[in-house]
């Protein structure tokens, strides 16, 4: 189970990150408990209270939680006024997210504008790790950028063999 903000889809860390600083502009303390999760994890924390000790900690299992969709943070408010919860909740939802007090888990903050969970998890063995085909951009993967550099590169050395060292030059003569 991960706290790291970076482990989120990039679209729900940017929103995350906004949170966290209009929350120290309120004068709390916020602290991300819990970011990404596994399938495997969340069905853990499925099981607490019902097949293992403890009190039940989630309403949901497998990839029928945001978190395993890195689209889900927790964060906890220590020493916070009651309401601080609630005020949160409420700037997060003005930009367009989902607050977890709708469903008694005032800590817990959804980032899915336009999307339902049965949109992404079709039951057990739908689990999907990172990276995310619906938020992670072809052009942003390593691999994706590195194949470029490398047809671009090939273009310039095949002209260079070929006698026409630079394709610009033409336009350069105009000027
Ligand atoms: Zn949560």
């Amino acid at each position: 189970m991960l706290r790291d903000l970076t482990a989120l889809t990039p679209e729900t860390e940017a929103k995350v990150r906004q949170l966290l600083i209009r929350a120290e502009g309120m004068g709390l303390s916020p602290v991300v408990t819990s970011t990404y999760r596994t399938c495997a994890e969340q069905d853990a924390i499925y099981a607490q209270g019902r097949e293992s000790p403890g009190d039940v900690a989630t309403w949901v299992s497998g990839c029928g939680s945001w978190h395993t969709w890195g689209r889900a943070a927790d964060i906890l408010l220590e020493g916070a006024p009651a309401d601080a919860y609630a005020r949160l909740g409420e700037l997060w939802e003005s930009w367009g997210g989902r607050w977890g007090g709708h469903f008694d888990d005032p800590g817990h903050f959804e980032w899915h504008p336009g999307l339902e969970i049965r949109d992404l998890c079709g039951g057990p063995g739908s689990c999907q790790g990172p990276p995310w085909p619906d938020d992670r951009g072809l052009l942003g993967r390593p691999a994706v950028q590195g194949g470029l550099l490398l047809a671009v590169g090939g273009v310039l050395v095949a002209r260079r063999l070929l006698g026409r060292p630079w394709p610009f030059q033409g336009l350069r003569r105009r000027g």
